[in-house]
């Protein structure tokens, strides 16, 4: 029996005539099972194979969006080009040079807050600075209260030197990100530069709601029109579309693939 209900089977065909479609989807939860270990994760049987069978068709982009770091993602994905990765959370963008999608502003303030960060440390002996693609991240876990205490209160207030940093602070860390951009943002911004007129987005989880909601409100109103939406499991959302697990996804990828290749502009 079909996981398509007739519905999502009627919008895949309409979505499949489009010129230009952006074929995006998470990859945790939506291509691989959750599993325990996240290095453990592997795609799902055929998910991969749809993909890039979709994106070896004319005016079709195909992307990975996730909250992965962009290598992770393609290691574990086995994705090549032409296939776009989107990592942490729209940070990381397999097209951009050094996989950074960052403006000139923000890896000015990266470098900036990196040096401020090796004189607090050096200030605080014991403090680790971690390096995440978009942040800095201070720790202090394991050092005394008397110790750790003043050096989240120096990271916080280097925080507030910078009003365009995201600071987040948690127990024993501050984070102090120089985007702060969304799976929701990096979806439009990536169909806009693609020229997609309609986007299908595929995803399971809260982060993956953010980006069905910035479908929806999307600037381009005949494409917000045009976009299918779909949550894979259970759960509140916003999405258009519900299927119930990642065998459904695949079975969704093929039936949109032999759409494209029948309904898709010739070659
Ligand atoms: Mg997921």
């Amino acid at each position: 029996m079909s996981a398509l209900d007739p519905d999502l089977r009627s919008a895949l065909a309409t979505f499949a005539g489009h010129p230009r479609v952006l074929v995006a989807t998470d990859f945790d939860g939506v291509l691989a099972p959750l599993v325990l270990d996240p290095l453990d994760s592997r795609p799902v049987e055929g998910g991969m194979p749809a993909l890039e069978g979709l994106a070896a068709l004319p005016g079709v982009t195909v992307a990975l969006v996730s909250g992965r770091a962009l290598e992770p993602l393609r290691t574990l994905s086995g994705a090549r080009d032409p296939l776009v990765l989107v990592g942490s959370h729209g940070a990381e963008d397999s097209r951009r040079e050094g996989g950074l999608a960052l403006d000139e502003e923000q890896k000015a303030l990266l470098e900036t807050l990196s040096g401020e960060l090796e004189t607090l440390a050096a200030g605080h002996p014991g403090v680790r600075v971690e390096v995440k693609p978009a942040a800095r991240v201070v720790h202090t876990r394991g050092l005394a209260p008397e110790v750790g205490g003043p050096a989240l209160e120096a990271a916080l207030a280097l925080g507030q030197r910078h009003p365009s940093l995201v600071v987040t602070p948690g127990k024993e860390v501050v984070e102090l990100a120089v985007s702060h951009v969304g799976k929701g943002p990096a979806l439009v911004a990536l169909a806009d530069e693609v020229g997609a007129d309609a986007t299908l987005y595929l995803g399971d989880d809260v982060t993956d709601e953010q980006g069905f909601a910035a479908l929806a409100d999307d600037p381009d109103r005949a494409r917000a029109a045009r976009r299918l939406t779909v949550r894979v499991g259970d759960g509140q959302t916003v999405a258009q579309h519900r299927i119930p697990d990642e065998h459904a996804v695949v079975e969704l990828l093929e039936t949109l693939l032999a759409a494209r290749r029948e309904a898709g502009p010739a070659r």
